[in-house]
């Protein structure tokens, strides 16, 4: 690797002024409380972070979920200064250059199945939305138009653009919008049960029979206005939920049977998170669309997308002969295929093919787990849920206050112990870059500990 963990950078750039927070809205965050004492960095380089006054933070989270590769990579870096002086934009729509097609087989490569086909957006929320539409589109295109039931999941995360909010399943984003959502959504039970499953590394024995659920919304609602299911093959942001062994393979079961899409939102698992290309190869089910984001690129530019198969995208491109319409799927974003977002992608997928990223975690997974399971003890923590390089941590709750031991661990941790943790409410999760030497786990450990010794 060509950087060297713990030195500093020597330039950290001006640093910021308390009267310059004022204007920036920072996003899911209590910004008032946050302006008191900011949680800022100014500089990144492989598995750390390096804060305005130089101190480096050992990053657990990969950003959010996404610099797989580390952060700052020299071959991405220059991959990207490179594409921005050849080529700054080229047009979306009617107009395209070459490293978006070549990035589009390169990941179509990767994809089980025949998810042959992608179409690119910038952001997980972006590419979930998408893959909602086609879904509507595409039965429309084939003549049942009747289908435009989505169903999500309890305790998902699909982004927070509308449709991404009306199949998600997280409370706070929904009610908070006086549920102006899209008609016509259920939901599945999410498949966490502390009764069943505490402490359970990897996949959980119990829990398959919960996508029977599906079958009684079919029953409830007749498969002819259904129109696709999503679900993260294991949700990320929500804590670490594992799919139950045999629940994603039943849930590809029932809608084959019924002719419903299967989508996997893979923000999260995709890109060597779970140690594999995709969560679709890792457990061997095969959806009709991939969504992607985050360790596409490692973080560094922005780029999202949904992957199709090929009786999916084939049906788009036969639709407009003889049609009273000149464009196959009526969606795009300027930024679809942004040029520097594709030369970032195509040297991301470079590193991970050279470096044997995927592979690594495959064969870090076992390590990982022991070592995470070490914190079974301590008094604060209640369940412990792991699965690839991911790990999650429920905090005992403070009794009579909104859930937010989470939030006080995080901070613990960033300010006091050098360590980044991503807090969600009571649950503290982990998810290193794919980088994280054995040491570094060992350190994320001690470190995240002495997080959870400081708010106990
Ligand atoms: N889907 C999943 C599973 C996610 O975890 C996220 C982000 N954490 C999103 C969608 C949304 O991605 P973005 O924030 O890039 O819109």
């Amino acid at each position: 690797q060509e950087f060297t963990a713990m030195t500093p950078p020597d330039d950290l750039g001006p640093a910021v002024t308390p009267n310059d927070l004022d204007a920036f809205w920072v996003p899911f965050t209590p910004n008032a409380e946050f302006k008191q004492r900011p949680r800022l960095v100014a500089r990144a380089e492989g598995m750390h972070y390096y804060t305005p006054e130089g101190r480096a933070v050992l990053d657990a989270t990969a950003g959010l979920w996404c610099a797989n590769a580390g952060h700052c990579r020299k071959p991405i870096v220059e991959a990207i200064q490179k594409a921005a002086a050849e080529l700054d934009f080229a047009p979306s729509f009617q107009f395209s250059h070459p490293k978006a097609f070549e990035l589009a087989s390169r990941i179509a490569a990767l994809a089980p199945g025949d998810l042959n086909h992608v179409f690119f957006g910038n952001s997980g929320s972006e590419a979930d939305d998408t893959a909602l539409k086609i879904a509507l589109a595409y039965h429309r295109a084939r003549g049942e138009g009747s289908r435009t039931r989505l169903i999500g999941r309890e305790r998902a995360y699909h982004g927070v653009g509308f449709g991404g909010i009306s199949v998600g399943g997280m409370v706070l984003n929904r009610k908070w919008f006086s549920g102006a959502m899209l008609p016509g959504v259920d939901h599945l039970p999410h498949t966490y049960s502390r009764e069943h499953q505490a402490f359970t590394t990897g996949q959980p024995e119990w829990g398959a029979h919960l996508a029977d659920d599906l079958e009684r919304m079919i029953a409830l609602h007749d498969a002819s206005t259904i129109a696709a299911v999503i679900v993260e093959p294991m949700a990320g942001s929500t804590g670490v939920l594992p799919p139950p062994k045999g629940y994603l393979e039943r849930l590809r079961e029932i809608t084959s049977k019924h002719g419903i899409l299967l989508i996997f939102d893979e923000v999260i698992t995709g890109y060597g998170r779970l140690g594999a290309s995709f969560a679709a190869e890792r457990f061997g089910v095969v959806p009709d669309m991939i969504t992607f984001a985050k360790g596409v690129t490692s973080a560094s530019v922005p780029l999202s997308g949904v992957i199709a198969t090929e009786d999916i995208y084939k049906t788009f491109a036969d639709s407009v002969a003889g049609a009273d319409h000149a464009i196959d799927l009526f969606h795009g974003y300027t930024y679809s295929a942004h040029p520097l977002a594709c030369a970032a992608g195509l040297a991301t997928l470079d590193l991970y093919r050279d470096e044997g990223l995927f592979e690594r975690v495959a064969g870090l997974e076992a390590m990982w787990a022991d070592a995470i399971m070490d914190l079974k003890d301590h008094p604060l923590v209640e369940d412990i849920r792991q699965l690839g390089l991911t790990a999650a941590f429920d905090l005992a709750p403070v009794p009579g206050t909104p859930a937010r031991r989470g939030f006080d661990a995080m901070r613990a941790g960033f300010h006091d112990h050098d360590i980044m943790l991503r807090a969600s409410a009571d649950t503290i999760c982990l998810s290193p870059p794919l980088i994280v030497s054995e040491a570094e786990i060992g350190e994320i450990v001690a470190r995240t500990r002495k997080a959870f010794d400081q708010v106990a």
